[in-house]
């Protein structure tokens, strides 16, 4: 059950290679297909969580696994040329010819188990990001007992306002439970520890949010922003994927606030359990927007929490005060409407 150096090395290792087959594919043609809900997928997700499955399926043979993309989709949504081209850049990868079959099986590895160990697979983290040349990172995060104990975040480009930078190859960010968050150079160099900042000003502090406007209650961040007392000129930066969690462990960011428009929507597991193993151990601080802790309980839908709120803790209490403040008048029930003290229920 004890996560290991031995078990961080082998995570590392995964990310890399599925963030180089991502960097591969999309220096190459990629076409979207289209989830339900309108969110994109690429033959570069279902690449990189085959590749991750086959891993898992390697080492960790008695964990349970909870990815975003699943074989089911991976068939049905991509013709044949495009699931020929999965299958030949998995067979690169692994270094053997792989079938369709086989593929299917990695993609959905580990999905039917339950077990005290859970790995918490998004393949690419703003899918968005990636097929625009943006930012996106691949994010591997391991729960056990519901509890974010390792996290991996592979990020071609980190922090760079160039995605693609000539000489930056990116940085793979990573934590493990009680031995601390570090950076490294993506493919190999010197590992150097992260922590959060001393920011203690919110009028100055470093705002953080998605790159999507429609991931992100655009007004509800205005008067949160107003509310804090901040003015235009207030630092702020708009960018895809758990790059915004790495920024806040490793100080470059101070506030990072996730909040979508849509009342309804509740967070995705694996937008979150890598991330927040590494802003714990950075020293950060994370809840929903009702200042509660993030429930992993759940399955794929965080459906027990509203909003993600990530501070390098110093500035958390403040940012939960504003976002009462910044609450929007209640839309149903009048005198008789239940009275709660939360942002929404
Ligand atoms: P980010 O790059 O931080 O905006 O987050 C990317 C993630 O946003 C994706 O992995 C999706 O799971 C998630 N997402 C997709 N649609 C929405 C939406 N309508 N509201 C909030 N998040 C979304
Ligand atoms: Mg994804």
């Amino acid at each position: 059950m004890r996560i290991t150096e031995q078990d961080l090395q082998t995570i590392k290792t995964v990310a890399r290679m599925a963030a180089s087959l991502c960097q591969t594919i999309q220096a190459e043609l990629v076409d979207p297909a289209e989830k339900d809900g309108r969110e994109p997928v690429t033959i570069a997700d279902y690449a990189s969580q085959a590749l991750i499955g086959n891993a898992l399926a390697e080492n960790y043979p008695d964990d349970a696994v909870l990815s975003e993309e699943r074989s089911e989709e991976f068939m049905l949504l991509l013709d044949d040329r495009q699931r020929a081209l999965v299958q030949r850049y998995v067979t690169d990868a692994v270094g053997g010819y792989v079938f369709e079959e086989q593929i299917c099986a990695w993609l959905d590895y580990g999905k039917q188990k339950t077990a005290a160990r859970t790995w918490v697979i998004d393949p690419i983290d703003g899918t968005k990001g990636f097929l625009a040349q943006r930012h996106y990172c691949v994010a591997i995060g391991l729960l056990v007992q519901n509890q974010p104990a390792l996290g991996v975040l592979a990020s071609p480009g980190f922090y760079s306002d160039d995605p693609n930078p000539p000489d930056d190859p990116g940085a793979l960010i990573f934590a493990r439970q009680g031995a601390g968050a570090f950076i490294e150079p993506l493919f190999g160099g010197v590992a150097q520890p992260i922590h959060v900042s001393l920011h203690t000003d919110p009028q100055t502090a470093r705002l953080l949010s998605s790159y999507e406007s429609a991931h992100t209650d655009r007004a509800f961040l205005e008067r949160l922003s107003h509310a804090l007392k901040r003015g235009p000129d207030a630092p702020e930066r708009q960018l895809d994927s758990q790059d915004k969690h790495a920024m806040i462990a490793a100080g470059l960011g101070d506030i990072f606030l996730r909040l979508a428009p849509d009342v309804a929507y509740r967070e995705k597991m694996w937008d979150h359990v890598a991330g927040h193993a590494i802003v714990s151990e950075a020293g950060g601080r994370i809840t929903d927007v009702n200042g509660r802790a993030l429930d992993f309980s759940t399955g794929r839908r965080m459906t027990r929490n509203r909003g993600v709120v990530v501070t390098n803790r110093y500035l958390h209490d403040a940012v939960l005060a504003a976002i009462r403040l910044s609450r929007p008048p209640r839309r149903t029930g009048g005198a008789n409407a239940p009275a709660s003290e939360d942002l929404y229920d």
